[in-house]
């Protein structure tokens, strides 16, 4: 923020942490209310029951502290079978760290790490993980990340749940990016597991790790025995959850605060909100387009949109310009195996507390921004071609 604006608007278009609602930050705001008492259960129950329609799954959801890595971190060594085999699917940062965690645990586990990395803007298909099960029937476990959010890109989890209920391996997802703001039917899909984040598209800050569970799921905790780890233990949060209660002291602010942003989910309507998701997405890609910009993404995700900057363009000033002249915080790149894109993308969320309003604002400046770099784009394109699609 520039230092002589104390007063400044922000935005927050990033995939993460995003914008929250100010009904919940007033909620978050209540005095603190002591975990083992009638009142916080009664909320914790209801939050809990909210998760169950956000998931769309009549099982368990537990409720982790942490962020999203801790709750997959315990989904995939809870359920990973010792003396088996997992496979873990890379198509960007956050597929290789899932690589990377069974590779650490592969010792105490006693797990066979195999890896099918896929090529960064491009999605595993169902076929792929149909022949890594052909080729490792005693795998016991596939993990991999349904919308990728550092290449922008989602993957068919409803194909490749229909492949893994065929075989013995659980399927653990990553929806981080995807539950609330993608459609997702854990149950009528057959996801086993499906783990999300509090700070993406449920509108909290982060803090909050959600792991539901399926069936071949609990009934995989109560065959194998915990290993060499102990609040990751899944079974202890779903001990906890049978009384309508957490293992170790509950982060009652931001339980509570969930519990109204996942009420106002539910007044919007779940599919109301994957058709705004997606049309945002759809304005976003068109301007994108429209101005000569390319996708990062072969199949893009309808939660966050990524594009190479064009030669020229610096990102750290570029994205310093759009955060200290539009109060825009925008996302960059990262860095991995795969690929090197730290300084080379650009990427802003569809999900989440973000409209059409935000949306058109961050098209628009990004615009401004690139003819003031020397772009050859006419003044109008981007918004022209938003309107579009939101008009539709
Ligand atoms: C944000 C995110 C995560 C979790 O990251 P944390 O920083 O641990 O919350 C994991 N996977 C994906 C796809 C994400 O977008």
């Amino acid at each position: 923020m520039p230092a002589n604006r104390l007063f400044y608007k922000t935005r927050v278009v990033t995939p993460g942490p995003t914008d929250v609602p100010p009904a919940v930050l007033l909620e978050m705001a209540q005095p603190i209310i002591h975990h083992r008492t009638k009142q916080f259960q009664a909320i914790f129950t209801q939050m809990t029951q909210r998760l169950g329609n956000l998931f769309r799954t009549k099982g368990p959801v537990l409720t982790l502290a942490g962020s999203g890595t801790t709750a997959f971190e315990a989904a995939m060594i809870s359920l990973a079978k010792p003396g088996s085999k997992v496979i873990t699917v890379a198509s960007g940062k956050f597929g290789e760290r899932w690589q990377d965690i069974y590779d650490q645990y592969a010792p105490s586990l006693n797990v066979t790490n195999v890896k099918i990395n896929v090529p960064w803007g491009q999605a595993v298909t169902a076929q792929q993980i149909a022949d890594a099960l052909a080729a490792n029937p005693d795998a016991s476990v596939v993990a991999l990340v349904h919308s990728e959010t550092s290449t922008a890109t989602a993957c068919d989890l409803k194909a490749i749940a229909q492949v893994t209920a065929k075989s013995n391996a659980l399927l653990i997802a990553d929806s981080i990016t995807g539950v609330g703001a993608l459609p997702v039917e854990m149950d009528a899909w057959g996801v086993d597991c499906v783990v999300t984040g509090s700070q993406k598209a449920l509108m909290l800050p982060p803090g909050l790790g959600f792991v539901a569970l399926g069936q071949r799921a609990q009934d995989r905790l109560k065959e194998v025995k915990a290993g060499a780890y102990y609040n990751l233990d899944l079974r202890r949060w779903l001990k906890a959850l049978a009384d309508n209660d957490v293992p170790f002291t509950a982060p009652v602010s931001l339980i509570r605060g969930q519990s109204v942003a996942l009420e106002m989910i539910e007044k919007e309507g779940l599919e109301t909100i994957w058709t705004r998701v997606a049309k945002l997405a759809a304005a976003t890609r068109a301007a994108f387009g429209a101005m000569g910009l390319k996708l990062i993404s072969q199949n893009p995700s309808d939660s966050v949109t990524g594009i190479f900057y064009p030669a020229g363009i610096d990102d750290s000033k570029f994205r310093g310009a759009l955060r200290d002249k539009y109060g825009l915080h925008t996302a960059g790149g990262q860095d991995g195996r795969g690929a090197k894109w730290k300084v080379s993308i650009l990427r802003v969320s569809h999900m989440g507390y973000v409209d059409a309003g935000d949306t058109l604002a961050f098209l628009s400046a990004v615009e401004t921004e690139l003819i003031a770099a020397g772009q050859k784009i006419e003044s109008g394109t981007a918004l022209a071609a938003a309107a579009k699609v939101l008009a539709s």
